[in-house]
């Protein structure tokens, strides 16, 4: 007979009065909000663009660390570059001392410091290049580093901001959740045990909801037509009946808008 066929169940047979089968579908639309709920909570965009903004400090923050250790290495080389320069002045100094003050006589003695001088100058000219140059590296690794930190500091502000939202949109979605469950647990009670025990058997197998709405010959779960066989056998079924859907097995319940 079909009429069984749509109340065999692996599980025990199950009566309930219409009333009580009623609050399933109120249970089925508590239950519907608790998944969105739970869906939001777990796919907020905030919580993408935070990851987002966490990968990208931890980018900068290596950058900041680069740019520390090429200042400071910039810094030994010019500090050696200007103590390079500073010996050749020293040395410039002294030879120019001998020649101002008359104290040689020899002309070989005199063409060789004057020869040296003028070496120790394109030196000192040379070296004073390569100061300048470590001059301009380092401006432009200190620029690279403001950048960074100024980049840092943005990075920050917008953290702080989105976590700020993410924080707000969590206890809004924990206040509804929470009225929700508060509301189910109400409605709950008032459905018979045996009952309850089959709705949330078949809720955990079916996407959170365990029963749907008989709503014109459809099954409101799967949506679903009923066979011409299962509507009638549905239409039979006595009140107290508790009816399955063919298609996905959630408990069927019978409204005045199921059209039987
Ligand atoms: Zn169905």
């Amino acid at each position: 007979m079909r009429q069984h066929s749509l109340v065999r169940l692996t599980l025990p047979f199950v009566k309930a009065s219409p009333e009580a089968q009623q609050r399933l579908l109120e249970l089925a639309d508590l239950d519907t909000e608790l998944a969105r709920l739970e869906h939001r909570r777990r796919t907020l965009p905030e919580t993408a663009e935070l990851e987002r903004l966490g990968a990208r400090s931890a980018q900068i923050r290596d950058a900041i660390t680069r740019a520390d250790t090429q200042l400071s290495d910039l810094d030994r080389e010019q500090a050696r570059a200007e103590r390079d320069v500073e010996q050749v002045r020293v040395r410039i100094d002294k030879d120019r001392e001998r020649l101002d003050g008359g104290k040689v006589s020899s002309a070989r003695e005199l063409e060789s410091l004057q020869s040296e001088v003028a070496s120790l100058r394109r030196r000192q000219g040379d070296l004073e290049e390569v100061v300048l140059e470590l001059m301009e590296r380092r401006e432009a690794a200190q620029a690279a580093r403001d950048a960074a930190a100024a980049e840092q500091a943005a990075v920050a502000d917008e953290t702080a901001a989105v976590t700020a939202t993410r924080d707000a949109a969590l206890a809004e979605i924990g206040e509804q959740a929470g009225k929700a469950a508060t509301t189910r647990a109400s409605v709950a009670a008032g459905v018979p045990g045996e009952l309850l025990a089959l709705y949330d058997k078949l809720r955990d197998s079916h996407g959170g909801v365990g029963a749907a709405m008989l709503r014109r010959g459809r099954c409101e779960g799967c949506h679903v037509s009923l066979s011409t066989v299962d509507f009638n056998a549905v239409r039979t079924a006595a009140p107290d009946e508790v009816v399955r859907c063919e298609e996905c097995r959630r408990i069927l319940v019978r409204t005045a808008e199921s059209g039987i």
